[in-house]
């Protein structure tokens, strides 16, 4: 039997949750069956944020950086699963989540010789995990929390932000999770059709 090969979007960073926070929850896949962690090292770290768009900075993350980011990662994602579930997050999560949010930002330069702008920090990776953090505090704390979902796929279970009219979205996305639900239905629609002709 030939293994199924998994879908590209599932072996690599998803930058399609709806928000930089949720993205960077997404850096663990599977949650709902073999978590799978894209940031376990620390380049792997520099590479999200990269890709994530904060290129004007160099950030060059410590392995220490590293255990800090998977910290707030998972105090995010521990937060608004609890709320999507209707549970009580943890006040340790909030605190950690809020303390990262109170970092100093990068902040805009001009270059004396080319009058380009230049990001500039102290902390670089501080200020990253600074916009990771405040971007949590904004869609948890404003009126989008009523759009956070959890995908229905049981495998899955990615976090997104419903940015659909109705706010009735069901799968992380339909490309993936959605069109797995719908080939799942339909075999055992067949099979049930089948088994009655017997
Ligand atoms: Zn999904």
């Amino acid at each position: 039997m030939t293994p199924r090969r998994p879908h590209p979007k599932y072996s690599q960073f998803r930058f399609d949750a709806g928000s930089i926070a949720l993205n960077f929850v997404t850096t663990v896949k599977h949650r709902g069956a073999q978590p799978r962690d894209l940031l376990s090292t620390p380049a792997a770290l520099d590479d999200w944020f990269r890709r994530a768009g904060f290129s004007n900075l160099d950030v060059e993350s410590s392995f220490r950086d590293a255990e800090e980011a998977l910290l707030l990662r998972e105090a995010v994602y521990r937060t608004v699963r609890a709320l999507i579930i209707h549970e009580t997050p943890q006040a340790g999560d909030v605190n950690r989540i809020n303390a990262t949010a109170a970092y100093s930002l990068a902040v805009p330069q001009l270059d004396a010789a080319s009058y380009g702008v230049q990001w500039e920090s102290a902390h670089p990776i501080k200020a990253c995990l600074a916009e990771v953090a405040r971007d949590a505090v904004i869609i948890i704390g404003s009126s989008e929390r009523h759009r956070l979902k959890l995908c229905a796929n049981p495998g899955c279970q990615m976090l997104f932000l419903d940015n659909s009219p109705a706010n009735r979205r069901r799968w992380c996305a339909m490309s993936i999770c959605g069109n797995r639900a719908k080939v799942t239905l339909h075999r055992q629609r067949k099979m049930g059709v089948s088994n009655e002709c017997l």
